[in-house]
């Protein structure tokens, strides 16, 4: 992956939570992140909460972002990204939210990821937790939880872009140690 500073520069993040009964999540190019409500029932709390922002965030720039993201990119995204994360937002921005995940969905910006993609936003997601002072076990509580779900009711939306590597959890677990690296408890 190559990153391109110029092109992240120009990303506008913007968090929004979107009331709708499906399990999913979404990032679009250019920033804007959004999680529906639904999937609220699997994070069951902030820190089951704790992995997903990151981790859409990390898909938003994994066509431009390398392994040399800047240290202020990623300060920027922690602050932003688990604490006010959904806390706010206006009709305005709901509405635009909403109008852009119908437009993601007509010209296919939410085809599944690739495996490799999926992988990356896993580690990034990790490590955006990390920095955020999460305990990264729920992160693992967090996709357990999806799993149970996909063998009770058949897998969620989420699913669908987001196909799940068959190992995904154990992958995780190798992921961990460099996660905490970079782990900051302030
Ligand atoms: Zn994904």
């Amino acid at each position: 992956m190559k990153i391109n500073p110029d092109k992240l520069q120009r990303y506008r993040w913007e968090f929004n939570l979107i009331m709708d009964s499906t399990i999913n999540a979404f990032a679009m190019p250019g920033g804007k992140v959004a999680v529906l409500s639904r999937i609220l029932s699997i994070t069951n709390d902030a820190a089951g909460m704790a992995f997903l922002p990151g981790y859409e965030v990390a898909h938003s720039i994994a066509n431009h972002a390398n392994e040399r993201l800047s240290q202020f990119l990623l300060a920027e995204f922690c602050g932003m990204v688990l604490s006010e994360a959904l806390g706010k937002q206006s009709e305005t921005t709901r509405q635009l939210a909403l109008a852009a995940y119908g437009l993601g969905a007509q010209v296919g910006i939410l085809l599944p990821y690739s495996r490799t993609h999926e992988s990356e936003a896993d580690r990034l997601g990790l490590i955006f937790m990390a920095m955020a002072g999460y305990n990264l076990e729920n992160a693992i509580g967090f996709l357990e939880r999806m799993q149970e779900i996909q063998k009770g009711q058949g897998p969620p939306e989420f699913l669908s872009t987001h196909p799940a590597p068959e190992n995904r959890i154990e992958d995780i677990r190798k992921m961990l140690p460099e996660a905490m690296e970079y782990y900051r408890n302030e």
